[in-house]
């Protein structure tokens, strides 16, 4: 099922023709389909340089039941592929915070490269949380360029295991290669 869009207008054209895909759509929560009516824009407090902005992140649908349909009355969410759902940070900080430890950075400065601010605590809850996935990214991958891994034997163990993956999504998507990840795959990156 479609979970992220690449731009708020298409997301909210899809949410506006629920009824012409009845098949494509099916209930997290009670399974039923055909149900479905849009329900209002998700906004998240998006971390913009050193202050915070409300942008809308993603769309609700609920499963209506009301007005002759039979659902179950709660809602799903979709997402742009921008962002990370459940993060404060867009899908691009998460790109450059690998990007650059990539390029050898060490942790702390690689997030404050990327994210412009200097307590990496997220840095470190965005390892642990990119280590359970890295199965979803191997999957993602077209081309493996396994040669790769050798230039970051000098790193902490788990930057040895994550960087080459992380290198081959860039190679095999884009610098932006959380975005391209999530619209792709249609998965949570993290
Ligand atoms: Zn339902």
């Amino acid at each position: 099922m479609k979970l992220f869009f690449d731009n708020i207008d298409s997301l909210d054209q899809f949410t506006h023709e629920l009824d012409h895909h009845p098949e494509s759509l099916t209930c997290q929560h009670c399974g039923s389909q055909g149900h479905f009516v849009p329900h209002g824009f998700v906004y998240k407090n998006q971390h913009i340089d050193h202050s915070y902005e409300k942008e809308p992140v993603g769309k609700r649908i609920m499963c209506s039941n009301r007005y002759g349909r039979t659902g179950c009355g709660r809602t799903l969410r979709f997402y742009l592929a921008d962002y990370v759902p459940a993060l404060s940070r867009a899908a691009i900080h998460i790109s450059l915070f690998f990007l650059a430890l990539i390029t050898g950075k060490p942790i702390q400065s690689a997030y404050t490269e990327a994210t412009h601010t200097i307590d990496p605590r997220n840095a470190y809850r965005w390892l642990s949380k990119c280590q359970t996935k890295i199965i979803h990214y191997r999957a993602a991958l077209v081309n493996r360029c396994g040669t790769y891994s050798s230039a970051f034997n000098w790193r902490a163990q788990r930057l040895q295991l994550l960087l080459p993956t992380m290198n081959d999504l860039r190679n095999n998507f884009s610098d932006s290669f959380v975005t391209d990840f999530q619209l792709k795959q249609q998965r949570r990156f993290m």
